[in-house]
This record gives structure tokens, C-alpha cells and sequence, in this order.
């Protein structure tokens, strides 16, 4: 269900997330940056909170060599598969809820058009053709706020007719869940769901308001106490500050995901965020790497607006951190061949697995 004319803002200068303070010294970053080597692969412990506010301000320079230490922690502490994942949007488009920089929101105006949730045969056909790229995972998302009765009803037919048929893991994306819909969901075979945080808690209120940031932390909390595995990403360059980056790092490491998608904004027409600058390629790395460092044995995955935001940096990602990708289609544009991205880690030497037999 991706429209390949979907319009997106472009041509807009990118510009970098406001700071509180002064970028380090070049002495000052490489000994911070040597001090966490220390700390994550020696002595193997977290960064504290500290530690990591002061490699969010390294200067450009130092980028490559906060890297380059972010890709020696994810082998030391994930191995070195990559997992792929394909998505497919079931049900696109109409969502009654208002978050600023998704094309899906009937409340603006935008090209994605409210569809049906699909048929079984062509759920059933990506989820084949996820399964023939090497993938494990395949997630179902849904543009609702939350599941109705209906909606649970049909994605608990679908979970195991998939699972049966491909021999991937099922992922679902259906919104706030209550207590009840968790446990269906995980005792119906769901193996991840995903509910992304998005932003931190602080500038939540500028992204979203037909919902809270508490409530979508509760769906957190419930998917993991229902014993799903959580997925739960982030979206980078709504305007937040670096200090909120470092808050929401804070945030994602209490609600413990297993899996941490992150999306850069690709700003669409007709959302209120159609405005905003693209992330620069360099300062994406830059928070990539720090994702990895902050986040060690999660899987980090290449989420939406890679390719808008990156370019030719996308191997670079690769040997920042991540250790997962969405292959194929995002939820309502056109991501790049599945050949390239394999052809990536084919070059790169990365092998695909399910990582979650790994961790
Ligand atoms: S809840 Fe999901 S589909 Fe709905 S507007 Fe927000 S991001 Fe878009």
C-alpha cells in the first residue's frame, strides 16, 4: 500500500537540532570518546546519563570516531547478524488521530486516502514475498488509534494463517492496546508489537494531541507484561532540542523495547510538519551511533526516511550501530530495492538472521 506519488517537501536546507550548550573540544571529545570505549567493551557497563549527554555534543569531526566505537559495541554486544523485516500497511489512511507528521491522519490534508483493511491472499502475498528476501519478521500496521473489536478479530485470524505459511515472526502495529487486547495479542502468536514512543515526553504535546505520551508508554508497559516482544522507534527531526533526544533516550531505556526503529522525518505535504528541514546526513549518524551506545543490546533498526535523509551514508549506518533493517516499502512511500539494501550487507559482510535468537 505505498503510493509512489506521494508528495514530500523537499529542497529545504537541512538544519541541525538546537543544543544547550557548546559542542566539545576535539581533546575534550576524543577522551569522552575513549572513556566510553573503556566503559562499554573493557569494563562492559551502560553509559550513564552523563556519559552520554557529553558525546551528544562532539563536534562534526568526531563523528566518524563516535561511529566507528557505536559499530565495535553492537558486534560486542549483538554479534554480527543483521535482521530484516518487511512491513505492510493492512489498513492505510483515516486515522482519526493528529500526529503532525503523518500522512495518514484524516485530519489533514493530505494524498493518502482512507482504504479498507486488506484481504487475507494479499496480506498472505507480502508476507511471502518478505519471507523470499531472507526476512524473519513481518509486521502488520494498521493507521488506527487503537483496535476495535472487528480489527482484533481479523489480525488474530491472520497472525497464525501467516506464521503457518511463511515461517516468519509476526509483528502487529494496531495502536494503544488495554490489558485484554495484550494478552490476545500475545496468546494469539503475536511476536512483537510495535508502539513507538516517537518523540520525548517533554515535546510530545507538539507533535501529538488527540492522545498522551503517558498512554503510549502504558501500551509499552502492557505489551511487554503481556510477554510480546516490544518494538518501539523513534522519530527524529520534528523540531525536538538535543537535550530531548537525550531525554527520550532516557525514556526508551525504562520502558525496556526489545527492538528501536528510527525514523527520520521525511515531511509531507499537507501535515504540519511539511515545513521542517531534513536531518543532515552526518548529525543522523551522529544519533544513530548514540542510540547504539545508550541502548547497547537492543536491535536498532533503518526505519522510514532513511534513504530522504541519508543518501549515499546509508552503508555508513551500517557501521554505526544498526543491526536491523525494514527492507522494501515503507507504509505509504517507496523505500529502495531490497536488492540494494541485500547487496548492501552482502558487501558490508553482514549475515541476516533472526536476531532475537541471538540476543
Ligand atoms: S496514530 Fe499512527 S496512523 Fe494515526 S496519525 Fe498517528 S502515526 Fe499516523
Amino acid at each position: 500500500m505505498s503510493d509512489t506519488h506521494q508528495p514530500v517537501a523537499l529542497g529545504r536546507k537541512p538544519a541541525p537540532a538546537v543544543g544547550s550548550r557548546d559542542p566539545l573540544s576535539p581533546e575534550a571529545a576524543r577522551a569522552a570518546i575513549r572513556a566510553a570505549e573503556v566503559a562499554m567493551l573493557d569494563e562492559r557497563r551502560q553509559l550513564t546519563a552523563d556519559e552520554l549527554a557529553e558525546l551528544a555534543y562532539v563536534p562534526e569531526a568526531s563523528v566518524p570516531s563516535l561511529a566507528a566505537l557505536a559499530h565495535e559495541v553492537r558486534l560486542a554486544w549483538c554479534g554480527p547478524e543483521v535482521e530484516i523485516e518487511g512491513i505492510l500497511s493492512a489498513k492505510t489512511g483515516g486515522c482519526p488521530e493528529d500526529c503532525h507528521f503523518c500522512s495518514q491522519s484524516s485530519q489533514f490534508d493530505t494524498v493518502v486516502k482512507a482504504t479498507p483493511f486488506l484481504d487475507t491472499d494479499e496480506v498472505l502475498a507480502a508476507a511471502r514475498e518478505t519471507a523470499a528476501t531472507g526476512a524473519t519478521e513481518f509486521c502488520i500496521v494498521l493507521a488506527i488509534k487503537g483496535p476495535d473489536e472487528r480489527t482484533m478479530e481479523r489480525i488474530l485470524e491472520l497472525v497464525p494463517i501467516i506464521g503457518d505459511e511463511t515461517g516468519v515472526n509476526v509483528a502487529v502495529s494496531a495502536g494503544i492496546l488495554t490489558p485484554e487486547q495484550a494478552t490476545r495479542f500475545a496468546e494469539g502468536g503475536v511476536h512483537r508489537y510495535n508502539h513507538n514512543l516517537e518523540t520525548a515526553r517533554s515535546y510530545f504535546g507538539q507533535v501529538v494531541t488527540t492522545h498522551t505520551w503517558e498512554e503510549r508508554a502504558d501500551t509499552c508497559r502492557l505489551v511487554r507484561e503481556a510477554g510480546m516482544e516490544l518494538c518501539s522507534g523513534v522519530l527524529l527531526g520534528m523540531g525536538e532540542s538535543i537535550d530531548q533526544r537525550l531525554e527520550l533516550l532516557a525514556q526508551l531505556r525504562e520502558i525496556e523495547p526489545t527492538e528501536v526503529p528510527v525514523n527520520f522525518l521525511k515531511p509531507m505535504l499537507g501535515t504540519p510538519f511539511a515545513h521542517l528541514p531534513a536531518v543532515e546526513p552526518l548529525e543522523a549518524i551522529r544519533w544513530i551511533a548514540l542510540f547504539r551506545l545508550a541502548l547497547p543490546t537492543v536491535i536498532l533498526r533503518y526505519a522510514g526516511g532513511r534513504e530522504f535523509t541519508l543518501g549515499d551514508l546509508q552503508a555508513m549506518g551500517m557501521t554505526s550501530g544498526i543491526n536491523a533493517l525494514i527492507i522494501g516499502n515503507y507504509l505509504t512511500y517507496l523505500g529502495r530495492s531490497p536488492e540494494e539494501d541485500l547487496k548492501m550487507l552482502d558487501d558490508l559482510r553482514m549475515p541476516v538472521g533472526a536476531l532475537t535468537k541471538v540476543l
